[in-house]
């Protein structure tokens, strides 16, 4: 098969196993598997891993939310409210549990109401220092790690060994170096590969079994340089698109398609959903026992805007990239009513206009039929003045 159309094939069939339902995913499980769904940050994946259950982040669709707005307050955003809709539509059925992971006020909400709502289903909430590097992290962290590690025990009714966790640490630093090669060669050659198709592989990573997206990603690879080396011999059409970076929690294919239709192209995220989950290094220390190098993974992470960062990590890091990659501008993204992200744009803000970088906020929401030609409209504009 050409590499063109190997690649292709290998995003497509990607794209077609995210958009599956979890019923069907989990008829089409190679082996009998506890499925649980993730709401929120920073969660120790390997634990899951090595309980041998699969666990997924839970997406939001753009269907109305309109009876979890009833039981939600009114300030929480409306991915949460997504998928407290899908859970009230049943759609959810299919799972074992829910894990919510500490993060802003939204999550903590919908954990509660879950609870209430959903009495049957197993519930965990794994708790995350605000400030991870403050002294006793270490031991909290630790705690917390041992205490999900032996409820998950408890859900996939086998214990836990020192094998089956490094088996797990060594499949999750696998699964993050190749797609940061992958992320690497689809932002640097984008004309190429275009960002829709990364989008799709960070769902694979979010939603499909991690043996299978650790083959999937595997197989990526030597394909994507094989296109690369064939489009360099036949002399590489460069991208003359606006170059921008975009920031935020998540952004989805409709939002792609309007930046790309006003002219321009993404060429770095900074994103949950995105570069912010993957740019966790595991660590090498062998010597260390295997929940020790979880916790110093869980540590290192980059911290999300409800997280107390003093040194403003992530946004001397975006001001990096935008040198790093030329590019023009930054996009902010932000659900409506995200408390934590309208808290830190400001500051974001006030500090790449000293550095000369336009950035520009737009606000949306999980339902984007009523104002999408609206954003549209804005980003154009954006696009434009930069
Ligand atoms: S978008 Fe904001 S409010 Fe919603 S879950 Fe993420 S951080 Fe919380």
């Amino acid at each position: 098969m050409n590499n063109q159309r190997e690649f292709k094939k290998i995003i497509s069939d990607l794209k077609a196993s995210c958009d599956l339902d979890l019923a069907q995913l989990k008829v089409q499980q190679d082996h009998p598997q506890k499925i649980l769904g993730l709401m929120g940050y920073h969660f120790p994946e390997e634990l899951f891993l090595a309980a041998d259950i699969h666990s997924l982040y839970l997406e939001p669709d753009n269907k109305p939310v309109m009876a979890a707005d009833s039981l939600l307050q009114i300030f929480a955003c409306s991915q949460v409210k997504s998928v407290l809709a899908q859970g009230l539509r049943g759609e959810l059925e299919p799972l074992d549990g829910i894990v919510f992971g500490h993060g802003c006020d939204s999550i903590k909400n919908v954990a509660g109401v879950w609870k209430l709502t959903f009495p049957e289903y197993f519930v965990d909430y794994f708790r995350y220092p605000t400030f991870p590097q403050a002294r006793g992290t270490y031991e909290f962290l630790r705690a917390e790690c041992a205490r999900l590690l032996k409820r998950l025990q408890h859900v996939s009714g086998r214990e836990i060994t020192e094998q089956d966790l490094e088996r797990a640490i060594t499949i999750m630093t696998v699964i993050r170096e190749k797609l940061t090669a992958v992320r690497e060669l689809f932002l640097a050659h984008n004309h190429l590969f275009p960002y829709r198709d990364l989008l799709t592989v960070y769902r694979a990573v979010f939603k499909l079994e991690k043996t299978l997206i650790q083959e999937k990603l595997t197989q990526l690879l030597p394909v994507m340089e094989d296109c690369l080396k064939t489009n360099q011999s036949q002399g590489e059409l460069t991208n003359n698109k606006q170059p921008i970076v975009v920031t935020g929690s998540r952004i989805d294919y409709w939002l792609v398609e309007d930046i790309e239709e006003c002219g321009a192209s993404i060429v770095a995220d900074d994103l949950y959903w995105g570069s912010r989950w993957l740019k966790t290094q595991m660590s090498n220390s062998s010597q260390k026992a295997a929940l020790d190098q979880i916790i110093d993974n869980l540590q290192q992470r980059i911290i999300e805007p409800h997280n107390y960062d003093p040194h403003q990590a992530r946004l001397k890091n975006i001001i990096k990239t935008v040198e790093k990659t030329n590019a023009r501008g930054v996009l902010y993204i932000q659900y409506k009513f995200c408390e934590s992200h309208a808290f830190e744009y400001p500051t974001f803000r006030a500090e790449l206009q000293k550095a000369a970088i336009p950035i520009y906020l737009i606000e949306i929401d999980t339902d984007y039929s009523a104002g999408r030609e609206q954003i549209k409209n804005r980003i154009c504009s954006f696009i434009e003045m930069i």
